[in-house]
C-alpha cells in the first residue's frame, strides 16, 4: 500500500475539521450554554454525538469490529461519496470498478468529476483480477468490489479478492451490503491483514431498516480518521442513533429473518427454474435472484400489469434478458409465481 498521505487528497490531508462546541468541552456539566441550543424540548434540543460512540460500542459487540474502526453514515451512500471526497482529485485521479455492479459508485464518481473505469466480470460473473489490475495506473486511488454482487447475486471468490487487496497499492472498497445472506465469511475480521481495505455494510438489507438510512464503513483507524474529518459533523441524527441502539438489542431476530430469507430464496430459485420461459437462474448469495428469460421486457411489463414490480436488468452489461427479483415473504413470492405460471408469450 502507498502511504496514506499520498493517497488522500492534499487539501483533505491538510484540513482542520470544523470544531463544534462539544469538541472543545468533553465531560459532564450541569448547564450547557455553549451551542446555542434551545433549552426546551429535551432530549431533542441537544446536538447528537457526532461520532455516535454508544452505537459503535454496541456494534463492536454485534459485529466484532472495534468502535474506532467504524464510521457511520447516512446509508452506505454517504461512505461511498466520502471515498471520492477523501481520496480522488477531480479530473486527475480515477477509480476502477467491476461491471456490472451497484450504480452508486458511478453516480458519486460523476458527481465528484472523477474518472470511473469499468472492468467487466467474466461470463461466469467471477472477478477478472488481471483485467482489473491492468486497468489501474498511478492515479487510481480506489478499486470498487461488491460481494455478494448486485445485480448478479454471486459472491466473488475469496482468493480473487485477496489478490486485489494484496496487489493493488491503493484503497480497495469491498461492499458487503448482502454478506449476511452469503455462506462465505465477511472480510470484517481481516482489517489488520489488509490496511488498504474499506468494508461497507448497511442496515438496509438484513437489518430490514432501509428507511432509517444507516450505513457502516469498517477500516483502519487511520482511514476512519480521514473520513471523520470530512463528514458532516452531525451526519447521523439522534433519532437514528436511538433506533440503531434499539434494533441492535436483538441480533437473534435478525439471524432468524436472514435464515427465512435464505430458505425462501432457495424455493424461489427452484420455482423459477420450472418455468418454460426462464433460461437460467443464477446462484444467489444475496436476498434477490437474477433470472435470465427468453423475453425479459415482456415478462417485466406483464408483471407490472399485475401490480408486481421487479427490476428489469435487460440493458445492463452481461445481464441481457435478465430480471432481478427480491426475495419477498412466502405470500409475496407465491403471488409472483402464480402470475408467472399464467404468463403466456
Ligand atoms: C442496497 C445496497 C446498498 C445499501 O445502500 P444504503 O445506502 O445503505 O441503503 C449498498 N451497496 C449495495 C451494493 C446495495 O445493493
Amino acid at each position: 500500500m502507498r502511504d496514506l498521505k499520498d493517497l488522500v487528497r492534499k487539501n483533505v490531508w491538510a484540513l482542520k475539521p470544523y470544531s463544534c462546541a462539544r469538541d472543545e468541552f468533553k465531560g459532564e456539566a450541569s448547564v450547557y450554554l455553549d451551542a446555542n441550543e434551545n433549552p426546551r424540548n429535551n432530549p431533542y434540543n441537544r446536538y447528537p454525538d457526532p461520532l455516535q460512540w454508544e452505537v459503535k460500542k454496541r456494534l463492536e459487540q454485534v459485529k466484532g469490529v472495534k468502535a474506532e474502526n467504524i464510521l457511520l453514515g447516512n446509508g452506505s451512500d454517504e461512505p461511498i461519496d466520502l471515498m471520492y471526497r477523501a481520496f480522488c482529485e477531480p479530473r486527475i485521479d480515477n477509480v476502477v470498478a467491476i461491471c456490472p455492479t451497484y450504480g452508486m459508485y458511478q453516480v458519486c464518481a460523476d458527481v465528484n468529476d472523477v474518472e470511473y473505469r469499468s472492468v467487466n466480470l467474466k461470463e461466469s460473473y467471477e472477478l477478472d483480477v488481471d483485467g482489473l489490475l491492468a486497468a489501474t495506473d498511478k492515479n487510481t486511488k480506489v478499486v470498487w468490489l461488491c460481494s455478494p454482487n448486485n445485480p448478479t447475486g454471486n459472491s466473488l471468490k475469496t482468493a480473487d479478492m485477496e489478490r486485489v487487496l494484496k496487489e493493488f497499492d491503493g484503497i480497495v472498497v469491498l461492499d458487503e451490503a448482502y454478506s449476511d445472506f452469503a455462506s462465505a465469511p465477511s472480510f470484517k475480521t481481516r482489517l489488520s491483514e489488509f490496511p488498504n481495505m474499506v468494508i461497507l455494510q448497511t442496515f438496509s438489507k438484513a437489518w430490514a431498516s432501509a428507511a432509517v438510512r444507516l450505513g457502516m464503513a469498517f477500516a483502519s483507524t487511520d482511514i476512519i480518521s480521514v473520513l471523520n474529518k470530512i463528514k458532516y459533523p452531525y451526519n447521523v441524527n439522534k433519532l437514528t442513533q436511538e433506533y440503531a441502539l434499539d434494533i441492535l438489542k436483538d441480533p437473534k431476530k435478525i439471524e432468524d429473518w436472514v435464515e427465512q430469507t435464505i430458505q425462501l430464496r432457495g424455493k424461489l430459485e427452484k420455482d423459477l427454474r420450472k418455468l418454460s420461459f426462464v433460461v437460467d437462474v443464477f446462484k444467489s448469495d444475496a436476498n434477490f435472484v437474477l433470472a435470465k428469460m427468453t423475453n425479459a421486457q415482456a415478462v417485466y411489463e406483464y408483471l407490472v400489469g399485475k401490480g408486481i414490480i421487479v427490476r428489469n436488468r435487460n440493458r445492463v452489461t452481461l445481464c441481457s434478458e435478465c430480471i432481478r427479483i427480491t426475495v419477498g415473504t412466502a405470500e409475496e413470492n407465491s403471488e409472483l409465481m402464480g402470475a408467472l405460471n399464467e404468463f403466456a408469450f
